[in-house]
């Protein structure tokens, strides 16, 4: 199967099936969205979703987390992976959005950036989430399920995977493909065991066609290792038994 007709199926087939794919993160606010999004790096969702409800009543708007401590932000965030760095980013944006943006989540990836902790990443996060842009962000789920899938080939940096994604795919897709492959990645093809003998898409995935086919060929090989070895056996056994009887015979 070649590439085109991957990302067609894998258009299709999560269409169909994902249509309202959306972030597991849980936010009522583009602030609020930003804040989680950041604290998200390397760590879960579900942990994210944990500490946030607390700091969002401690720090509901820009200005109340811009006049916050670090040392008291970190109290609400010590459970995430790099909370001293995250208390610190998660002030810093704030001081940035009231002072820079007044108040406001900026749109563009560009400017996004320029936020303490904000990087590619989680500017095209944000970008598409919030504000609708044909953005894919990729983290470690889409990295390795569009490698996997075959979207993507010889892509070794985040921002290579996100280019051939981007242009590939439908240009009304790409938002919502980081969803779908995110949720892939999380709860069918992980990444040290991938469920492949149970996911619906192995069917055109590239990593599926190889490790089957080739385990496929192995099995075939072995069995066939198997025949020649048991045909030996029995040619020799026969060869014994007439050796035997001829010897009876000489005896007798
Ligand atoms: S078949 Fe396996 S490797 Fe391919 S997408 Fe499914 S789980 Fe991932």
């Amino acid at each position: 199967m070649n590439k085109q007709d991957r990302y067609k199926h894998f258009v299709e087939y999560f269409s169909t099936h994902q249509p309202g794919a959306e972030t597991e993160l849980h936010y009522g606010n583009p602030y609020e969205l930003l804040v989680a999004v950041i604290l998200s790096a390397q760590c879960t969702d579900k942990r994210i979703n944990q500490v946030t409800p607390a700091l969002f009543d401690r720090f509901p708007t820009p200005e109340s987390l811009a006049e916050a401590s670090v040392d008291e932000v970190f109290g609400y965030i010590r459970s995430v992976s790099y909370p001293n760095n995250k208390a610190k980013h998660l002030v810093g944006m704030a001081k940035m959005l009231v002072d820079v943006f007044n108040s406001e989540v900026p749109a563009t990836q560009d400017e996004l950036q320029k936020l303490p902790g904000v990087g590619r990443k989680t500017a095209n996060v944000i970008a598409s989430v919030v504000y609708e842009a044909q953005a894919i962000a990729v983290d470690t789920h889409v990295f390795r399920v569009a490698n996997r899938i075959g979207l993507t080939t010889n892509a070794k940096t985040p921002l290579a995977v996100e280019k051939q994604l981007l242009k590939n795919l439908p240009p009304d897709v790409p938002r919502i493909a980081h969803h779908w492959l995110i949720l892939h990645g999380r709860y069918v093809c992980l990444a040290r065991n991938p469920k492949c003998e149970i996911c619906p898409i192995s069917w055109f995935c590239k990593y599926y066609e190889r490790t089957h086919t080739e385990a496929a060929l192995q099995k075939a090989e072995t069995l066939k290792i198997k025949k020649v070895k048991d045909q030996k056996k029995k040619a020799a056994l026969n060869k014994i038994s007439k050796e035997l009887k001829k010897r009876g015979g000489n005896n007798g």
